[in-house]
């Protein structure tokens, strides 16, 4: 049922942290949102997350948002509202949520490929006046609420909830769609909340050897601590080495003809380099960077060449935390270690500048609306 409440005709405002433009997220109240259609529920966000993602708009490297879209698409709250169609949840149920919605009855939602759900909107991201406000706010509207939320059991964390729902899901299935296996040896690159949510994985899957590469001294030493022999990706200047260079070090590393699987958490071109020079024949490089450039950094004679397997796409989250809410009850995997930071909203604009600069031994942010 509805909440009367919600149908009333009033102006509560909240604030919310919304792109201005390039490098400029400003912290300005909006109009609380509202049941829309019958599906929606409304959701009290208990905490959002800052991802690499939302970095792509920031610095302009993805374009067409709209100034004051409410950034953020990683939550987990309570609901506050549903609308007259939603019958698996109610006022006072807490949730997880995937960082895309879907409808759970198209093609791609049946073959467990959320992110491409024909009705998929990302949080956060409104472009001509159409889209999805985000979760960096204190209340979020969530579309499909039946079919995009899933109930948060008792025994997760909020946080455990949070990082589920993007960067842990999407590590996850990278590892596991990449096909490691016990005894593989693994390299990551990139080691930001992903790449060590893939790291992470790879250790449960079974890896034996894991080889993480960075730029960020924060980074490797946490992917240290995680197990994976780490590798600088910067000079003593700090500037990113040649990439032959650091493939040579992978494969000292490594070892000769070691190197089955590629995790590639970056998204740029020198990070497919990385990951083609130091695959074996045959293998398998994954990524889940978000790529912006018109095209791809290894021909397709040399990766015929090396007869290689290339996965990309967005990560189908929801499908996803199907499998991955049982495993981290199971398992208690330590996901939560890549939290750095946990800051109000009123820090958001600062939050952006920091993540941006990787300043401060910044990994992950975590905003705590209420
Ligand atoms: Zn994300
Ligand atoms: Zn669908």
């Amino acid at each position: 049922m509805g909440n009367g409440l919600w149908g009333a005709p009033r102006e509560t405002r909240v604030i919310a942290a919304t792109f201005r433009g390039v490098r400029d997220v400003i912290v300005r109240e909006k109009p609380e949102p509202r049941i829309e259609t019958p599906s929606d529920v409304i959701v009290e966000v208990e905490l959002a997350g800052l991802c690499g993602s939302d970095l792509h708009a920031y610095r302009g490297r993805e374009l067409g948002i709209d100034a004051g879209t409410t950034l953020g698409h990683e939550l987990t709250g309570r609901i506050i509202a549903t609308g007259g169609a939603v019958e698996r949840f109610r006022v006072g149920d807490a949730v997880v949520s995937p960082f895309t919605t879907s409808c759970g009855a198209c093609g791609p939602c049946h073959r467990r490929l959320s992110a491409r759900c024909e009705q998929s909107q990302l949080f956060g991201w409104i472009e001509g006046g159409h889209g999805l406000e985000g979760a960096q706010a204190p209340l979020v509207r969530v579309p499909l609420a039946d079919a995009t939320l899933v109930a948060r059991p008792k025994e997760l964390s909020p946080l455990e909830a949070l990082l589920l729902g993007d960067v842990a899901a999407t590590g996850f299935s990278l590892a596991q769609r990449a096909g490691v296996v016990p005894g593989a040896t693994v390299v990551v690159i990139g080691c930001g909340a992903v790449g060590l949510s893939a790291l992470i994985a790879s250790r449960e899957l079974g890896a034996e050897r894991v080889i993480a590469v960075d730029m960020h001294a924060a980074r490797l030493e946490l992917a240290r601590s995680l197990g994976a022999i780490d590798i600088d990706a910067a000079g003593p200047d700090r500037r990113l080495r040649e990439v032959e260079e650091i493939a040579r070090d992978v494969s000292a590393a490594a070892g000769r003809d070691a190197v089955g699987i590629v995790l590639e958490a970056v998204g740029s071109s020198d990070a497919t380099k990385l990951a083609y020079e130091v695959l074996r024949p045959g293998g398998t490089m994954a990524i889940a960077g978000v790529h912006t450039e018109p095209s791809f950094a290894v021909s397709p004679s040399r990766a015929y060449d090396k007869n290689l397997t290339i996965i990309i796409g967005r990560t189908p989250a929801r499908s996803v935390l199907d499998d991955l809410i049982p495993l981290q009850i199971a398992r208690r995997l330590p996901f939560a270690r890549l939290v750095t930071h946990r800051l109000s909203l009123a820090d958001a604009r600062d939050a952006y500048a920091v993540f941006d600069a990787g300043a401060d031994g910044v990994i992950k942010i975590v905003f705590e609306p209420r």
